[in-house]
């Protein structure tokens, strides 16, 4: 969605005193906005903290960034194909779908036009519970009423590939929910769900919330057939939660998961995404600052692990200069 800023542009060459013949380039300011998923979940808070970095350049740069709650990164990825979103958070996973036509994007086809930017924090896939749910182990969620977000989400996308390699039908549960990732936490302390799975960074708010609410538990996945999964494919890896990272839980948590990534496409110039990966790496502290799960980033990691679309020009050249590529 990129719209040139006429009237602001105007407005700054008045301010400068600068009077253009109609047409006259003065300062164009150019609008981007970057998807991201639930207010609760960690992607919205990166979304907001990306743009607040571009932001602070805008006077040099132009460029006027914000961030939108959205569906989630399957969303975000078919919205950026459609050119309606400039930029997004998206799982690893789904990255590389996307980019290569399978799965989900089967009947869409390869999108050729995405591109990686860089990677970002972990998200395992985690396991909450009511503590009156009689859920010990990924196994006892059979029979029960699980929420498995909304369609669009990554949360939800990750979770029927889980299910389907683990040989579960939604009609091995008492209910499948669909809500968003914002609403779970409320469904699960109203007893409407036993449990939900959700691939976010830790620490969330969105997990954090049922926790301090209604005393919901984090509970490992353990399978065979997720050690296969992750044998399978690059883009999952085994996951642990620190214990001591909430409340109530001081035993390591152990899972599986993706990784969150950005990404864009051609049609976003490089200029654009130039200043945009320049602006979270030369603001690098006050970034990682900027949210608990930023915690583990290392530049060097983030401009190589993850990344199954080709890197956008205007990124490579940002890293080139700043000797990290
Ligand atoms: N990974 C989730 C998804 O793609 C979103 C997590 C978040 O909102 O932080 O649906």
């Amino acid at each position: 969605m990129k719209r040139t800023g006429y009237w602001m542009a105007a407005a700054a060459g008045l301010t400068l005193g600068l009077v253009g013949a109609p047409g006259t380039a003065v300062a164009d300011t150019q609008f981007v906005t970057i998807g991201t998923g639930g207010v609760t979940g960690v992607y919205y808070p990166t979304g907001g903290a990306i743009c607040r970095l571009v932001n602070q350049g805008r006077d040099e740069h132009g460029i006027r960034c914000s961030a939108e709650s959205t569906g989630g990164s399957v969303f975000n990825l078919n919205t950026i194909r459609d050119g309606e979103l400039d930029m997004g958070v998206v799982q690893s996973d789904w990255q590389y779908h996307a980019y290569h036509g399978s799965d989900q994007f089967e009947d869409a086809g390869p999108n050729e036009e995405l591109r990686a930017l860089f990677s970002l924090h972990p998200e395992p896939l985690t396991l909450v519970v009511r503590p009156d749910s009689g859920i010990e182990s990924l196994e006892d969620v059979l029979g029960k009423r699980v929420n498995i977000g909304n369609p669009g989400s990554g949360q939800r996308a990750t979770t029927d590939l889980m299910l389907d390699r683990l040989g579960w039908d939604y009609d091995d549960f008492g209910l499948i929910s669909e809500v968003p990732s914002r609403e779970q936490a409320q469904v699960l302390c109203d007893d409407r769900i036993d449990a939900f799975f959700f691939t976010v960074g830790h620490p969330s708010g969105s997990i954090q919330e049922p926790i301090a609410t209604c005393d919901a538990r984090i509970v490992s996945i353990e399978h065979d057939e997720i050690d296969a999964l992750v044998e399978d494919f690059p883009y999952y890896f085994h996951a642990t939660i620190p214990g001591g990272m909430y409340p109530g839980h001081d035993e390591d948590i152990h899972t599986w998961g993706v990784g969150a990534t950005f990404v864009s496409s051609t049609a976003t110039s490089d200029d654009v995404i130039y200043e945009v990966v320049k602006a979270v790496f030369e603001n690098f502290d006050t970034f990682k600052g900027l949210h608990p799960a930023f915690a583990p980033l290392e530049k060097e990691t983030m401009v190589t692990d993850g990344l199954s679309a080709p890197l956008h020009e205007g990124a490579r050249r940002y890293y080139e200069e700043a000797g990290l590529h």
